[in-house]
């Protein structure tokens, strides 16, 4: 049986051409962090940043993200983030629900069974759409759910502590509560 490693797909998302957003980016943004993280963390897509790089979380939200990390005991490196959507929509609109699903279903489910990581936090709406197929975050948010034999955690989006920042506390307190240690 062949192997699938998180490389491999890392390999495949760099080549991507399965939706419009593969015309519009300079790079693919597959997601990194260590093969035996227990933690993974998910965004909406790459932003521009993220684009140029490569690297998910590279800018400002990526900054705060660290920190809420390292406030509720947890080092970045130890985590591995990604995105639903691999690719920076143009403008930093959000993504489509084609986009968005055709995405999860190419790589991030498969990222997630090579991981198999204690709990998945899901950052924001779209994240949050995608894995439990919710409209609001305000229900589920700040609780650990299952589905698919996996724990998913969602909370506020670190781009909306940056426009609110007094939503930083409860992101603080969700990741506090709940993240493995
Ligand atoms: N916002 C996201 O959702 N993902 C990133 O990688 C950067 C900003």
């Amino acid at each position: 049986m062949k192997t699938i490693s998180l490389k491999s797909v890392a390999a495949e998302v760099m080549a991507c051409h399965l939706c419009p957003l593969a015309k519009e980016r300079t790079k693919a943004v597959p997601g990194e962090g260590p093969r035996d993280a227990k933690i993974m963390v998910v965004g909406e897509a790459a932003g521009k940043e993220e684009d140029l790089s490569g690297k998910p979380f590279v800018g400002r939200a990526g900054r705060l993200l660290n920190s809420v990390l390292w406030s509720a005991g947890a080092e970045r490196s130890d985590v591995f983030v990604t995105n639903i959507v691999k690719c920076r929509p143009p403008n930093n609109r959000q993504p489509t629900k084609k986009e968005r699903d055709t995405c999860r279903d190419a790589y991030f489910y498969r990222q997630i069974r090579i991981l198999k990581p204690n709990l998945v936090v899901l950052l924001g709406r779209t994240a949050t759409k995608a894995i439990l197929e919710v409209d609001s975050l305000k229900k589920s948010r700040g609780k650990v759910v299952s589905r698919r034999g996996m724990k998913y955690l969602c909370t506020y989006h670190p781009a909306a502590v940056l426009r609110n920042p007094s939503l930083r506390d409860i992101l603080e307190g969700d990741l506090r509560r709940n993240l493995p240690g």
